[in-house]
């Protein structure tokens, strides 16, 4: 176990400002119609992501399994805590490698009807022509930047980069080399900046604000990722009833969801909300130094609130959690919404990527194993006892359903995830 002085300084906030579903209504533009819209488009593209993109299958899904924990590997997590424990296992999602590639695929392709549809280049319906010569060329005229701690430019580059868009990824001086390397080998330009991710999204929001045919994506403010990453309940709501999971009054839905910017968590959080309402509970998990969204929620009247505020450095070494302000966006749609943050030192989160290799053979990285701190958070502190009580939900544990969203670790190389495990292996 970790030791005390580290456990100390990991905490579950609740959020006081939670409402009951009936008296809460999201926004429209965020809203079951548009999480559809994005399913839909996911829907026409699949068979032309289907032939870039021979390991999605004929499908051309980009989805991930959902996977029970057996009664071994439970008890190697969590003991004898009581529950249904199922990793969602988006670490897995393929062409990017994390969680990523629902968001960021998704505003690629949004982006790429546009552009079709100005050049008629989809006059016939048929999605597969955009890999033409003609649709390539048409592409080639357009770039499509992004800054990132990382996966967020994998998965943007990546996609931009195979229909023929020019495509540059602004990355911060905590973005690992192996990244840079997949992405320059996928013919994407990487552009590296000595400051954090906030300065690395500033870049490249400049140097695309002059040019009409440079689109950029902002992380820290797009409907189009945000709608991207909701679509993922369609999927899970398929799962689920394979399954025989039932989620109801007395059967909770607790979600554990690691976040950086807050994008990706809110949208898969407002997508749980829609489908479940009031028996979804949903929680942030973020390092104890970037806590962004926990320090944002903490100060309703402070918008672009950093942690450096606060007096955290935003020194992780989860990359993909490394993130000093939160989206405006993600807030505005979890105030309501969002049961509660915790927050994790980086030593419980390598401890955790050791222990899932040990008893599951699942390669996560760092940032994708803080969903596994969820359960424990919840169920055994002061805080985690006090939300189920004040929730009716301490007599319906043995049929909650705990859902450990793991968001990254695919493509680590086996150098690098041999460091994690070895780091892992001491702070067990
Ligand atoms: C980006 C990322 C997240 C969180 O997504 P945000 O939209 O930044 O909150 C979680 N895990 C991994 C591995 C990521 O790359």
């Amino acid at each position: 176990m970790t030791s005390l002085a580290t456990a100390s300084r990991a905490r579950l906030w609740l959020n006081p400002a939670l409402r009951a579903s009936a008296s809460w209504q999201p926004d429209p533009d965020f809203g079951v119609d548009a999480i559809s819209e994005a399913q839909q488009r996911f829907a026409r593209f699949a068979p032309l992501l289907a032939n870039l993109f021979p390991e999605l299958g004929a499908e051309g899904r980009i989805e991930s399994p959902l996977l029970p924990l057996s009664d071994d590997e439970r008890h190697a997590l969590y003991g004898d805590l009581p529950g249904n424990f199922y990793i969602k296992a988006d670490h897995a999602l393929p062409i990017a490698g994390s969680i990523k590639a629902r968001g960021g695929i998704h505003e690629v392709l949004e982006l790429a009807e546009k552009v079709a549809g100005e050049h008629n280049l989809l006059d016939t319906g048929d999605y597969t022509t955009l890999a033409s010569d003609a649709a390539r060329a048409v592409f080639s005229q357009y770039s499509i930047s992004v800054g990132s701690t990382g996966n967020l430019g994998m998965s943007i580059g990546i996609m931009a980069s195979a229909l023929g868009f020019t495509a540059r990824v602004h990355m911060s001086s905590d973005a690992k080399e192996w990244k840079k390397a997949r992405l320059r080998a996928r013919g994407v330009e990487v552009i590296e900046h000595a400051g954090d991710y906030a300065a690395a999204v500033a870049s490249g929001r400049d140097s695309a604000a002059n040019d009409p045919k440079a689109f950029f994506v902002d992380d820290e403010n797009s409907r189009s990722l945000f709608l991207g990453y909701a679509a993922a309940i369609y999927h899970l709501q398929e799962q689920l009833r394979q399954a025989d999971i039932e989620v109801g009054p007395h059967a909770p839905l607790f979600a554990y969801l690691p976040c950086g910017v807050g994008g990706a968590p809110a949208g898969i959080a407002s997508s749980l909300k829609a489908a479940f309402g009031d028996d979804a509970h949903c929680f942030f998990v973020e390092p104890v130094a970037a806590a962004c969204f926990l320090t944002r929620m903490q100060h309703p009247s402070r918008p672009g609130i950093s942690v450096y505020d606060v007096g955290l450095d935003n020194r992780t070494d989860a990359d993909g959690l490394a993130v000093p302000a939160a989206s405006e966006l993600a807030y505005e749609q979890m105030r309501h919404v969002l049961s509660g943050v915790l927050t994790v030192e980086d030593e419980t989160l390598f401890a955790d990527v050791y222990r899932v290799h040990q008893s599951m053979g699942i390669r996560l990285e760092p940032s994708a194993a803080a969903a596994i701190s969820g359960p424990r958070m919840l169920l055994s502190t002061a805080e985690g006892q006090r939300y189920l009580r004040t929730h009716g939900l301490d007599g319906d544990l043995a049929q909650a359903t705990h859902l450990l969203w793991t968001t990254g670790g695919l493509f680590v190389p086996d150098d690098a995830f041999e460091g994690f495990l070895e780091r892992g292996r001491q702070a067990v």
